[in-house]
């Protein structure tokens, strides 16, 4: 089970958190695959297969995910499931707390250079006086942010906004739109699942917010799709952002199965922690590496 970010044309060096495969560079990665499995829906990989099996995943909804890795599914006839935050649909906040961090700590630009910042019980004295240092912050901040609730995340964006004022959009962030979503949605190979409603690392919230993710998304994609998602994928999706009350909730919530973040085999994991493996800038070679650590025996 394969799980992919954003495909566009951005450099390494505008890629801090590694979350792009370039669109050429996917095309390569699914023709492999094809070559390698049998690529079914994830729905599907669950359950036993005479042959190998693989599925294709892209998370967070990001318009390039329409632009561009859509038409490279397509022409090859590969099924992929596209897992949407149901608060970005209606853009709020406009971009996701870790690409706003990319402008706030990582631009050029005037402001303060020391800033300590409160993200959920801890504090943090982000040094941006150089590139090297700004990196640092930007790594030490994105990882405890994801282990924190939205809330958090929204409380240092407004400190680091008033310290450093950024231009408040760009273009490489876009997510896709409620009409772009849905335009996914109706094509044959492709399903729509849930990422939650403000992609928060659901064991840091409260159960009661905790299920009201998992139920507000999964109502507001059924009232934009006709159709309620059967599938989640919990957000960072890795050993403590997500715990086993979570798994029990996305059952009680109607969710038929629900991925993870972590690599590992498909076959015999639970339907509420299938495992993915998070697909870099790689090589074919590599990628082959990744996918046959996991292929079982035969
Ligand atoms: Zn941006
Ligand atoms: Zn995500």
């Amino acid at each position: 089970m394969l799980l992919y970010h954003r495909i566009t044309d951005v450099d390494e060096a505008d890629d801090p958190g590694g979350m792009v495969v370039p669109p050429e560079l996917f095309r390569e990665h699914m023709t492999a695959l094809a070559d390698w499995f049998d690529v079914v829906p994830a729905r599907d990989v669950l359950g036993s297969h005479d042959r190998p099996t693989a599925a294709v995943t892209l998370d967070d909804g990001y318009l390039d995910n329409l632009e561009q890795a859509a038409p490279v599914l397509r022409e090859l006839g590969i099924p992929a499931t596209f897992f949407i935050v149901a608060d970005a649909i209606a853009a709020d906040p406009p971009e996701y707390w870790w690409d706003r961090l990319e402008h706030l700590l990582l631009e050029p630009g005037s402001g303060a250079e020391r800033i300590r910042v409160a993200a959920g019980p801890r504090h943090l004295d982000l040094d941006l006086g150089t590139p090297l240092s700004s990196r640092a912050a930007y790594r030490e901040l994105s990882a405890v942010l994801q282990r924190q609730g939205h809330d958090a995340a929204m409380q240092v964006l407004s400190t680091l906004e008033a310290a450093r004022p950024r231009p408040p959009l760009c273009a490489r962030h876009r997510r896709l739109s409620a009409e772009q979503v849905r335009a996914l949605a109706e094509q044959d190979l492709f399903e729509v699942g849930s990422h939650t409603c403000t992609h928060s690392a659901l064991a840091a919230l409260s159960r009661r917010a905790g299920r009201e993710e998992l139920a507000r998304s999964r109502q507001r994609l059924a009232d934009l799709l006709g159709e309620a998602p059967d599938l989640l994928a919990y957000p960072y999706g890795s050993v403590g952002a997500v715990v086993r009350r979570n798994a029990r909730d996305a059952r009680s919530a109607g969710y038929r199965a629900a991925f993870a973040n972590v690599a590992g085999p498909v076959e015999g994991a639970s339907p509420f922690a299938v495992p993915r493996i998070t697909v870099g800038r790689w090589s074919v070679a590599q990628l082959h590496a990744a996918v046959t650590a996991f292929r079982g025996p035969g």
